[in-house]
């Protein structure tokens, strides 16, 4: 039996970092979105008992660094059915190393179909318990949604849904390093941090403006001259008439929201003749209860 799962991509409204932890890691307390660009994930047995994944993007790993097997490993030990071979078949259009989760969000997925192939064994709590194992991002990703996250990213609770809208992701040809933006963090401390506050009572009162006008990532504020590219690219996406524009995560992905269709799709096109990637996608509501 082979089942699929759609892994979808996130999207930071707001990522501010406290301080430094005891245990090395920085507090964070994000707004973050599911959106409709997504990888697809196949689950099949696997005759030769083995647990691998299989990719279209050759220079990702197919053995336990993918945080897809990474998932399916955890899974399987949580079930006492630690020897089962598996094939995850990985067809990912999430660009890596952008500040979207990709990698993520497929080990999220595989925690959802598997659960799915066991009759749904675990709740979604469970699920997200599991998640933390794999990755900091991964709990959110079981679930999606509009929510907020705090600690490494796994404290999480559910926010009203992101009005409808639609939103244009672009990135630039280079990728900007976690651990050396995290570094950059340690010398020169935050001057200014998001309006968290301000983006939960826009999304309690469904008010995508004064969202928009609070989209905020202190990481644009930390990075170097390639953040003149991001900035290139927000500037872009404003003229084209964004209600607001940010960089995700860690980068190099920005993002700019519209309430026009026809604008974003413009400004995708004229984007995607530039730069390496730009698409359109439209926020995804929770995907588990
Ligand atoms: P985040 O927003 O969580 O920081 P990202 O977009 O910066 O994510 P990813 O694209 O998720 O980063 O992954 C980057 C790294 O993770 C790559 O070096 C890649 O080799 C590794 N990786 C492991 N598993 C996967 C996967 N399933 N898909 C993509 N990358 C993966």
């Amino acid at each position: 039996m082979e089942i699929q799962e759609k892994a979808y991509a996130k999207l930071n409204i707001s990522l501010d970092v406290g301080a430094k932890r005891a245990d090395g890691y920085h507090e964070m307390v994000m707004v973050m979105q599911t959106v409709s660009l997504c990888d697809t994930l196949s689950v099949r047995p696997a005759e030769d008992g083995r647990l691998s994944a299989r990719s279209n993007l050759r220079f990702i790993p197919n053995d336990d660094r993918n945080l897809a097997v990474k998932a399916a490993r955890v899974f399987l030990e949580a079930a006492g059915e630690s020897g089962r071979g598996l094939l995850l078949e990985l067809q990912k259009q999430i660009p890596v190393g952008a500040g979207m989760a990709g990698g993520s969000s497929d080990a999220a997925a595989v925690l959802r179909a598997l659960n799915r192939m066991a009759g749904g064994r675990f709740t979604r709590q469970e699920l997200e318990k599991l998640a933390e194992q794999v990755g900091s991002d991964v709990a959110f990703c079981v679930a999606g949604g509009t929510a907020l996250a705090r600690g490494r990213g796994e404290v999480l609770e559910a926010l009203p849904s992101l009005p409808d809208c639609t939103i244009v992701i672009c990135k630039p040809e280079f990728s900007i390093s976690t651990p050396e933006l995290f570094r950059k963090l340690d010398s020169a401390p935050v001057r200014h941090h998001p309006d968290t506050a301000g983006i939960l009572d826009a999304l309690e009162r469904q008010d995508l403006r004064a969202v928009c006008r609070r989209l905020y990532n202190v990481f644009e504020d930390v990075g170097d001259r390639r953040m003149r590219t991001v900035a290139q690219i927000k500037s872009r996406l404003l003229d084209h008439g964004a209600l607001g524009a940010v960089m995700t995560g860690t980068g190099s992905a920005v993002y700019g929201v519209f309430t026009d269709a026809d604008a974003a799709a413009r400004a995708a096109r004229e984007l995607r003749g530039e730069y390496r990637f730009a698409c359109v996608a439209e926020p995804v509501g929770r995907l588990m209860e």
